[in-house]
């Protein structure tokens, strides 16, 4: 199904991909609202929930501050991946973009992207808003990435300005790029997705992220699906 590389830019989803986190479980989990809320975010990674149905109920659930989406951005960098920093840089090694798709918030991702050394403007994710005093105001409702099929559309948008893409992820909203003829490679490294791992034209199972230059790299025919 994929047609494979070469790729001008290879796109990681975020959370259960190069970190191990589900960060809006995390923000839940800190506000005490871990059991109410989880189920959602399963629901939704899992295509039987609309994204957007649960997004904003998550978020004015747990009314997130400043100083707990900096602590998140820390939390990414510490649950990294292993094997990403080593992969992102062998990518950028190779001529290649590396961005970031994440249906997470783009405050809390930016830290990861900069320990991983990929420039914020490769980084898509949902904008959130505070006041001055740190208090959570709203998230960017308009952002295609806060709900479903959110993923092509912005896979869509690198495309047609850098050149083909291939994304990387572990969620039903990763897989679903492929219905956009977006190449899509199933991550089950942090959480094996069954759904996703029937679909995907090609599947990692191991626990780091190495496997992915195999697919992505201009390499010899015989590694290629
Ligand atoms: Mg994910």
């Amino acid at each position: 199904m994929n047609s494979g590389p070469p790729y001008a830019a290879i796109i990681f989803d975020c959370d259960s991909t190069l970190s191990s986190i589900e960060g809006i479980d995390e923000l839940a989990r800190q506000a005490g609202l871990y059991e109410q809320l989880a189920p959602l975010t399963a629901a939704a990674m899992e295509g039987r929930l609309a994204l957007e149905a649960v997004y904003r109920q998550r978020l004015d659930a747990i009314r997130p501050k400043l100083e707990s989406i900096a602590a998140l951005g820390e939390r990414y960098i510490r649950h990294v991946v292993p094997g990403a920093s080593e992969t992102i840089a062998a990518l950028h090694g190779g001529g290649k973009q590396v961005h970031i798709v994440s249906g997470g918030l783009r405050q809390a991702v930016l830290p990861l992207a900069a320990y991983l050394e990929i420039p914020p403007q490769r980084v898509h994710a949902v904008d959130i808003f505070f006041d001055e005093n740190g208090e959570y105001l709203d998230f960017d409702e308009a952002s295609p990435l806060a709900q479903s099929g959110g993923k092509s559309v912005v896979c869509r948008q690198v495309q047609t300005q850098q050149g083909k893409v291939v994304l990387i992820g572990d969620g039903v909203t990763d897989s679903e790029v492929m219905e956009a003829g977006i190449d899509f490679i199933g991550f089950g490294g942090v959480v094996k997705r069954t759904a996703v791992q029937h679909i995907a034209p090609l599947y990692i199972d191991e626990s780091n992220l190495l496997p992915v230059l195999d697919y992505v790299l201009p390499c010899p025919a015989s590694a290629r699906a």
